[in-house]
Parts: structure tokens; C-alpha cells; sequence
């Protein structure tokens, strides 16, 4: 399996409307897309620091990952899942992941944000940490 680089950081917000002021006016960056992904029942706003980006995710339904995980968190936000550009696609990625014993959540790549490829790992085998396999953007896969 082949990184990159880190994609981008997703943090779940409460809200996208209370969140990015913080992000534009205290931390200087700009919000250039805002995309709902409909079956993951998240709305998101993304901001590019250098070549990785950050995601806020707002869930749009109580049962949302983002939403539950919230929840769990007693309110508040926080980082949710980190996403690696995968240089050889996400396809390759889950292929040798699955073949390491790895648990995976998606065991094929789907459309996320952007109209990237993503799929996740399972926290079970990664140690707790949500990791996202994303497409890299410069490269077609
Ligand atoms: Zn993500």
C-alpha cells in the first residue's frame, strides 16, 4: 500500500454555520466547497492547508455517524477520521488491507465528497482511529 499524503482531517461539527467563522476568521483560511453527501447523511465544508485539506462534517439526520459520534462525545465536536491519498487508488489499498486481515468497513470504494473514491477501515483493526482511503485527487484511478 502506497500513501501519498494525508487527504484531509475530518472534524465533526454541531453545526457548519457556528464552525466555519472559527475556521475563516480566527484560523485564516477559506471554506471553498460546500457539498451534501446524501447516503452518508452528512453536509460538509472544506478548507485546503497545503495539499491537505480539512472536512467539517455536520450530520443531517440523528442517525449519522457524525451525529452518533457527537453524541458520544457529550455535544461537542471533534477530529472523526483521518483520510490518506492512496497512490496506487483504493481499489489496490482494501485488496492488500483485506488480504493482511485487516477489517474493513467499506469492501469497495464509494463515492464520497469531492467525487472521490473512499472506502474505510474498521476502528477494530486500526487501533481505534477511523482511517478513510481516499482517491488521490491528482491521479485518476
Ligand atoms: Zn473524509
Amino acid at each position: 500500500m502506497k500513501i501519498s499524503h494525508i487527504e484531509h482531517v475530518g472534524i465533526a461539527v454541531p453545526s457548519l454555520e457556528e464552525a466555519i467563522p472559527f475556521y475563516e476568521n480566527i484560523l485564516g483560511l477559506k471554506c471553498f466547497a460546500i457539498e451534501e453527501v446524501a447516503d452518508q447523511k452528512v453536509k460538509t465544508a472544506f478548507f485546503q492547508v497545503g495539499q491537505t485539506k480539512i472536512e467539517l462534517l455536520e450530520g443531517t439526520s440523528p442517525d449519522s455517524a457524525i451525529s452518533k459520534f457527537i453524541e458520544k462525545n457529550g455535544g461537542r465536536g471533534g477530529i472523526q477520521h483521518i483520510a490518506f491519498a492512496m497512490a496506487d487508488g483504493v481499489a489496490n489499498a482494501l485488496a492488500e488491507a483485506e488480504s493482511k486481515d485487516c477489517k474493513l468497513i467499506d469492501k469497495a470504494p464509494r463515492k464520497g465528497a469531492e467525487g472521490l473514491n473512499i472506502a474505510f477501515l474498521h476502528p477494530k483493526s486500526t487501533c481505534g482511529a477511523l482511517i478513510e482511503l481516499c482517491e488521490d485527487p491528482k491521479k485518476c484511478n
